[in-house]
């Protein structure tokens, strides 16, 4: 019977299995990409761009052919000197101390004696804004949608969004893209209780400020790019995508001691595992059915920028991608809830048809494809899987934990990693990848699962449009 069994899986062309991965090649890669001196690989800045060449050349020893795609952004950085802003109700004035003063990097701005409206968070999308006045005080308590209502009062030219109650978005600097529209505004908020009150106080209020800022033009962020043929002449014209990001949090040089935020497990070591699988399954006698396309993305930790930015420009029609499969901290084992050894955790496990091929490859390598009960579903959308399943393509974030020491702080190096556990989990993704391209049928999402209700939506309208 076994014989039988054995010819038959012959006849039909038996399930390859890739070879064990090389602990070493990983650590390899993890240890440059997240050494001091690239700098913590902010999105844009030197060290990025040589950590960007470097997995382009990576990507071409394992045979893939590589190249970039290359977004045009600004950066705006916030400058504290010169800043002099002050309220005045008619009667008397009140100045914002720059020490009590936080505000978003956005252009500069100089006004004298504006005329300022006073709007609570909730009026915000009903808010008719034709001939609004340069300064708009926001009252909260803040909510969703604060970012887009703000946009909407910068095409509508306000010059100053003051917010009272309401947290503070980001400060440190603003990343601006060509296909997108810019930030016209500066959104300001102070913990000055003179200041607070007169904002509070419900009168007729007049602003007059100058705040500089510091503008980069034209820099450059890139995705990199690496593709392996699919080798059936009707399929290898659809693509899986493996993909992990890999910019970090930067330096900041006013720490003392350590300044350089390395991100090795967050997430050299996703991309050293993506890079890893092309070599394994490069290996394989027959490539997949479909294309396998690899992608190292920039700008995750400032808002999934380089997957969105591949989303709006995509390289191939969206509606040939079958799937996403991302990866994050595919590395360290020492989860904050204790050791997570031997193991994958996918976000939206059940989401789509996905798993199934991440079970199987599971199966073929020895490691257990698991689904965290708590955090599988909620962190779905925190990584750059989100991107894709936003515009239909059915998508996962595959990780060895979720929370661990050191997450974004300036203690992920990568000595940290346990590299023979990743040597297993990179084998399984590799598997994983290499089923879900070889699979004759299509990966869908889970009509049964109602949190996939949008994303079905939007499957749909992606593949009428095919
Ligand atoms: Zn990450």
């Amino acid at each position: 019977m076994k014989l039988v069994i054995g010819l038959l899986c012959l006849s039909l062309g038996a399930v390859e299995v890739v070879k064990e991965a090389d602990a070493k090649a990983l650590s390899a890669i993890v240890s440059f990409l997240a050494s001091d001196s690239l700098e913590g690989r902010e999105t844009p800045s030197a060290g990025q761009t040589i950590a960007a060449d470097y997995i382009a050349s990576e990507f071409r020893r394992t045979g893939l052919k590589a190249s970039f795609q290359d977004a045009k952004v600004s950066v705006r950085r916030v400058v504290r000197d010169g800043f002099d802003v002050s309220l005045s109700d008619g009667s008397k004035s009140v100045k914002v101390p720059v020490d009590t003063a936080f505000w978003t990097a956005g252009p500069k701005v100089e006004l004298s004696g504006a005329a300022v409206k006073v709007v609570k968070m909730a009026e915000l999308r009903e808010l008719k804004t034709e001939g609004i006045e340069p300064v708009v005080i926001i009252e909260g308590p803040g909510g969703p949608g604060l970012q887009q209502a703000v946009m909407k009062l910068s095409t509508a030219g306000v010059k100053v969004v003051i917010l009272v109650g309401i947290p503070m978005p980001l400060p440190i600097q603003t990343l601006e893209f060509d296909d997108q529209p810019k930030m016209g505004l500066v959104m300001l908020r102070t913990s000055n209780a003179d200041a607070e009150a007169m904002l509070k106080s419900g009168g007729a209020l007049k602003l007059t400020a100058k705040i500089a800022m510091a503008t980069a033009s034209n820099d450059v962020a890139r995705n990199v790019i690496g593709i392996l043929p699919g080798s059936d002449p009707k399929l290898k014209d659809e693509y899986v995508l493996l993909t992990a990001h890999y910019d970090h949090l930067g330096i900041r040089p006013m720490n003392e001691g350590d300044k350089v935020y390395n991100g090795a497990n967050d997430n050299a070591s996703g991309v050293a595992s993506i890079i890893e699988s092309a070599r394994l399954i490069g290996q394989l006698p027959v490539a997949p059915k479909r294309s396998i396309m690899f992608v190292a993305f920039f700008g995750e930790e400032r808002g999934l920028l380089g997957s969105r930015y591949f989303v709006r420009h995509p390289l191939v029609p969206l509606a040939k991608i079958v799937a996403n499969i991302n990866l994050e901290q595919t590395g360290r084992t020492d989860s904050s809830e204790g050791p997570n050894v031997g193991q994958v955790n996918l976000t939206g496990y059940h989401f789509s048809t996905i798993h199934k091929h991440l079970e199987e490859a599971g199966k073929a390598t020895a490691l257990k494809v698991v689904k965290h009960e708590k955090f599988s579903d909620p962190y779905f959308n925190a990584s750059d899987n989100a991107a894709f399943a936003q515009v239909g393509v059915p998508s996962t974030t595959m990780s060895v934990t979720y929370a661990f020491p050191d997450y974004h702080q300036l203690g992920d190096e990568w000595e940290k990693i346990d590299y023979a556990n990743m040597a297993k989990v990179t084998r399984a993704i590799a598997q994983g990848a290499y089923l879900a391209a070889d699979a004759a049928e299509r990966i869908v999402w889970n009509a049964d699962e109602p949190k996939t209700k949008a994303y079905r939506e939007a499957a749909e309208k992606l593949l009428q449009a095919k």
